[in-house]
């Protein structure tokens, strides 16, 4: 018998958190004529192994969105092998010459940040159809992307490419710092997209989640664009610390962590649980071991206190959170046995972003960090 855990991932779920976000930016749309013309086409971004999703199950729960949105080649590939034919967006883009072949191929939008990336298009034999480019700027983030000031100077380049017919439509991206904050700064950098928009035939991509929730009239500025919303998709929430202005949208958890009970242990008050003793009792009390620990990717931050369900109520963690197991109170919970079920997060449970909060971590870690050997099942 597999280690009683498991996560469960709601493609439904995913579906429906999509046509959420759609639905946000359609009611601004329809607020005002300014936006009649405008499209919207929404890249669901799926990096990270789907932030810990799985791919394949991502392009099932995700069939709906336009473009799918990621970092690795591999995963590219993959997805054009399972099926999906429609745009696929490079958010970092490619890597080196022998990507190129790659791109041309499975007909891959690529992300193009860099001057060593112009360099490297220069180069390539024109194969098949030509490459289809986001050129980023950097708008303040000061990751990746080239600053606004060189924006005619790459597109001359990109136009030759074009000419040369590797190089096919080209638009333009940003990635917001600040989107999940009130703040000047978020201005600012769409002030800079705006002012280099037009260059790129209109095509333009600035929205992930916090900017699609918040600033869903960002997701119009151009005549074609393409918002990228990722954790919402999922069912967690951008927005950590600044909450004003939020909308009310209400996503459902994908990702369910549930595990089963181990052991039960009835104690003595004045006795301790677990590594470094962190809990004492202070009443006589009984405790479920739970095959859940920070190897599968439960944060060992949790605090004292952080929310679990166990046979369906409410319940909290105590003591440290160890490599393969944690420690649940149930002095007040009858019948729960070895193999009673706990939810950890998700439906049934606590919110991600509960447990996230009370381990001082975000809901974006918890699910990236699933361990491998928990595994996934698809609902
Ligand atoms: N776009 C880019 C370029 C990203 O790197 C990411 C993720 O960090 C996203 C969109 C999606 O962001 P979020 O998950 O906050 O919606």
């Amino acid at each position: 018998m597999p280690r009683p855990i498991l996560a469960t991932i709601s493609t439904e779920a995913m579906a429906y958190n999509l046509a959420q976000v759609k639905s946000r930016i359609q009611q601004v749309q329809q607020s005002s004529l300014a936006y009649a013309h405008r499209q919207v086409m929404t890249i669901a971004v799926i990096k990270a192994n789907a932030y810990g999703h799985g791919t394949l199950n991502a392009i099932k729960g995700f069939a709906q969105a336009d473009a799918l949105g990621m970092i690795d080649l591999a995963d590219a590939v993959l997805c054009r092998e399972n099926g999906w034919d429609k745009p696929i967006l490079l958010l970092e883009g490619f890597f080196d010459a022998s990507d190129i072949p790659l791109l041309q191929h499975h007909q891959l939008t690529t992300a193009i940040h860099h001057d060593e990336q112009v360099a490297l298009l220069s180069e390539a034999k024109a194969v098949g159809k030509p490459i289809d480019v986001m050129v980023k700027f950097n708008t303040g983030m000061n990751r990746l992307g080239f600053h606004i000031s060189r924006a005619s100077h790459v597109l001359d380049q990109l136009h030759q490419l074009q000419k040369n017919n590797i190089v096919g439509r080209i638009g333009c991206m940003t990635h917001f710092a600040n989107a999940d904050l009130c703040h000047d700064a978020v201005d600012e950098s769409l002030a800079q997209m705006n002012r280099i928009k037009d260059l790129f035939g209109d095509r333009v991509s600035v929205c992930n989640s916090a900017a699609s929730l918040r600033y869903p009239e960002f997701a119009l500025v151009g005549t074609e664009n393409w918002i990228r919303p990722g954790i919402c998709l999922y069912g967690s929430t951008p927005f950590q610390t600044d909450k004003e202005g939020i909308p009310d949208v209400v996503f459902k958890p994908v990702m369910t962590l549930t595990a089963r009970v181990l052991a039960v242990q009835s104690i003595q008050k004045g006795a301790s649980i677990g590594y470094g003793s962190t809990f004492t009792a202070t009443e006589a009390m009984r405790i479920a071991v739970v095959a859940c620990g920070y190897a599968d990717g439960y944060p060992r931050s949790a605090k004292l206190g952080t929310p679990v369900m166990v046979d369906g109520i409410a319940s909290r963690i105590i003591g440290r959170v160890s490599m393969d197991m944690l420690t649940v109170d149930i002095t007040h919970i009858p019948n729960v046995g070895v193999h009673s079920q706990v939810v950890l997060w998700g439906e049934g449970g606590p919110s991600i972003d509960q447990v996230a909060e009370s381990a001082g971590r975000i809901g974006y870690e918890l699910m990236c960090n699933l361990a491998k050997r928990v595994p996934l099942q698809i609902v």
